[in-house]
C-alpha cells in the first residue's frame, strides 16, 4: 500500500468544514425561542435511501433543528404525496421540505420538487429554485451539493476566474447547478456526460476536475493535469467500501488538493442542508 502521509496537507477535510458550519448553526439556533424545522420524506426502503435521511435526522439532532420524519408506502400515488406535501407546505412548524430521491417510478420527481413551496424547498430542486440560480438571483437556493463545492472552492482560496473547470455528470442535482454557480465566479466550465466523446481531452485541459458520475473506472488518474484540484462526489460501494469515481491513491500524488471519499463532499453536503434550513427559518422570521 502506497504511503500517502506526505501528501496528507493536500487532502481537503470534510468532516472539519461540515463541523464548523454546524458549530455556528448550533450556536444560533440556542439563541432563538422558535426551532427550526425540518420535514424529510422518505417514499419505500431503497437503503441508500435510509442511510442518507438517518444522516439528516442527525445532523438535524446535534445542531437543534427540529426534525419531522415521513417514511411513506413504495406505491403511493403522486396525487397523496402531493397532498402529504401540501400539509407541511401549511404548517407552521415545518421550515424547510426535502423529499429523497431516487423516488419510485409511479412518482415523477419534477412534479414532486415542484409541489414543495419554494420558501421551504431546502434541497434547491424546484423548477423555480433553479431557475434563480441560472440569473444568479441575489436570494437563489442552491442544492446542498453544489453549495458545499462552492464551500469548499472558497475555504481553499481558489480563484476561480479564468480557472478552466471540467464537471463529469450533468445532474439537476449536481452538475447543472454547479455548472451555473462556476460560471457566475468566473470559471470557464465544461460539462461532461455519458455521451461526451472526448472525456480524456476535457479532462486533460481542466485545472479543476469535479466528478458525479457514481462509477469508478471512467476516469483514469494519467488524464488529470498535475497540481489540479480534484473534487469527487461520486459515491460507489465495492464490497464494504465506499469510494469515489477517482481513484485516490494515485490522484493525490498528481493533485494540489483533494476530496476523499468518504469524509469530503458527503458530511458538507448534510451541512449545506442544515444551512439552507436555518436560512429558510431565518427568511420565515424576518417576514
Ligand atoms: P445521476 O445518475 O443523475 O448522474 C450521473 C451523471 O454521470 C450523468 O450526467 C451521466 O451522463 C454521467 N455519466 C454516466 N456515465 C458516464 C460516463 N461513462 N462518462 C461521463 N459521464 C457519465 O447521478 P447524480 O445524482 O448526479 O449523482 C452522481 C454521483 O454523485 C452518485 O455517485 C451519487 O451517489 C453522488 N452524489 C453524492 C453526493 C454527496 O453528498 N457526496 C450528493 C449527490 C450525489
Amino acid at each position: 500500500m502506497p504511503d500517502n502521509s506526505q501528501y496528507l496537507n493536500k487532502i481537503i477535510d470534510g468532516k472539519a468544514i461540515a463541523a464548523t458550519v454546524l458549530t455556528n448553526i448550533k450556536a444560533n439556533i440556542e439563541k432563538t425561542s422558535i426551532k427550526p424545522g425540518l420535514a424529510v420524506i422518505q417514499v419505500g426502503s431503497d437503503p441508500a435511501s435510509t442511510t442518507y435521511v438517518k444522516n439528516k435526522l442527525l445532523a438535524c439532532e446535534k445542531v437543534g433543528i427540529q426534525s419531522f420524519s415521513y417514511n411513506l408506502a413504495e406505491d403511493i400515488s403522486e396525487a397523496k404525496l402531493i397532498n402529504a406535501i401540501n400539509e407541511l407546505n401549511n404548517n407552521n412548524k415545518i421550515h424547510g421540505i426535502l423529499v429523497q430521491l431516487p423516488l419510485p417510478k409511479q412518482l415523477n420527481p419534477r412534479t414532486i420538487c415542484n409541489s414543495i413551496s419554494q420558501q421551504k424547498d431546502v434541497d434547491g430542486l424546484s423548477s423555480n429554485t433553479l431557475g434563480k440560480i441560472m440569473t444568479s438571483e441575489h436570494d437563489r437556493v442552491l442544492p446542498c451539493t453544489p453549495k458545499g463545492i462552492m464551500l469548499i472552492l472558497k475555504q481553499i482560496q481558489l480563484n476561480l476566474v479564468g480557472v478552466k473547470c471540467t464537471i463529469i455528470g450533468a445532474s439537476n442535482i449536481v452538475g447543472k447547478p454547479l455548472a451555473l454557480e462556476l460560471i457566475a465566479a468566473g470559471a470557464t466550465v465544461t460539462i461532461c456526460h455519458k455521451h461526451t466523446k472526448n472525456l480524456q481531452e476535457n479532462i486533460e485541459a481542466a485545472e479543476l476536475v469535479i466528478t458525479a458520475i457514481g462509477e469508478i473506472d471512467i476516469i483514469k488518474t494519467t488524464w488529470i493535469q498535475k497540481n489540479a484540484v480534484i473534487i469527487d462526489i461520486g459515491i460507489n460501494k465495492i464490497g464494504n467500501q465506499i469510494t469515489g469515481d477517482i481513484d485516490f491513491k494515485s490522484a493525490i500524488a498528481i493533485a494540489k488538493k483533494i476530496t476523499p471519499v468518504p469524509g469530503g463532499v458527503g458530511p458538507i453536503t448534510v451541512a449545506m442542508l442544515m444551512q439552507n434550513t436555518m436560512d429558510a427559518f431565518a427568511k420565515n422570521a424576518a417576514k
